[in-house]
């Protein structure tokens, strides 16, 4: 919750076929894509979790360095009511000319559950449980089709070429002897794509939940010990008993603590890991500029 010499604030960014996006950006975080030598022009959007200081502070930083690029296409900020505001107001009070454009995706009482898409990619949206309006995020990948099977094409009469071609994309086609061969007929059961959440700041809520459900890698908070645990409820947060909780009633494969209290040493996360492996055994606190690969489901 403030940027420390070893440890900035709590800040994801998901890199996919090569494309950026950033989820929080706290004071200084356009440091962190400095010394992981990430550069800034593939970043297509950052979503922001809440107007507290430590989550969005960073964003003007962010945009002006990514201005210094020449022509680096459009920039999407989604976020909670208030988020375009601030970053306009910044924007004209320092006045800064941006060499693109950005496009602003606010939560609203009557949006749905759904926000944007990301190349293809599902960024959903649920409100949290904070001391000020706070969204949590999920990304999933649109699903992949089934598996080909190549057996079973043979055996129905075809060969390898532009049919194989065409039953993978979804079209009929006719076998040698005047029979269709439809696409399910070779085709697998088609397969689910890739499942990032990311939820801080926030008392354990049914938002959590939902956005963290069957994901293969949740980033949730953390923030407290259980010996913290009533000063967690006061200030709205969450302990890492309380993540590791959620994160196995959500099906969740990997789980990454985060936004951890300053108060804790490097000792002290080992505490919390430990803490929060008794309910959900493969919890980590994440680790500043550690790469977290997501390998496909199956
Ligand atoms: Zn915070
Ligand atoms: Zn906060």
């Amino acid at each position: 919750m403030m940027p420390m010499p070893t440890r900035l604030t709590t800040s994801v960014l998901v890199r996919r076929q090569g494309r950026m996006m950033m989820f929080d950006a706290g004071e200084g975080i356009q440091l962190a894509l400095k010394k992981g030598g990430l550069g800034i022009r593939a970043l297509d959007a950052i979503a922001i979790t809440h107007l507290h200081a430590d989550h969005i502070l960073g964003v003007p930083g962010i945009l002006m360095f990514r201005a210094q690029n020449e022509d680096p296409g459009p920039l999407t900020i989604i976020g909670p009511p208030g988020v375009a505001r601030f970053v306009n107001n910044t924007l004209e009070d320092l006045r800064y000319r941006i060499n693109y454009d950005i496009d602003f995706v606010e939560w609203a009482p009557d949006r749905p559950s759904h926000a944007w898409s990301w190349n293809g990619v599902a960024v959903d949206w649920e409100p949290l449980e904070h001391s000020t309006f706070c969204l949590g995020y999920r990304l999933c990948e649109p699903a992949r089709p089934g598996r080909f099977n190549e057996e079973r094409a043979r055996a129905l009469g075809l060969n390898p070429g532009p049919a194989y071609s065409l039953l993978q994309s979804g079209t009929a086609v006719e076998a040698p002897g005047g029979r269709t061969v439809f696409p399910e007929d070779v085709m697998g059961p088609s397969r689910r794509g890739r499942i990032v959440a990311f939820c801080t700041d926030t008392r354990p809520c049914a938002g959590v939940e939902k956005l963290c459900k069957g994901a293969d890698l949740a980033f949730v908070e953390g923030m407290f010990s259980l010996k913290h645990e009533k000063e967690a409820a006061e200030k709205k947060h969450m302990t890492a008993v309380q993540a590791a909780t959620l994160a196995r009633a959500a099906s969740v494969d990997e789980l990454r603590l985060v936004h951890i209290s300053p108060r804790y040493s490097k000792d002290d996360e080992r505490l919390l890991e430990d803490e929060a492996r008794t309910i959900f055994p493969k919890a980590k606190v994440a680790k500043a500029l550690q790469a977290y690969p997501v390998a496909l489901p199956d």
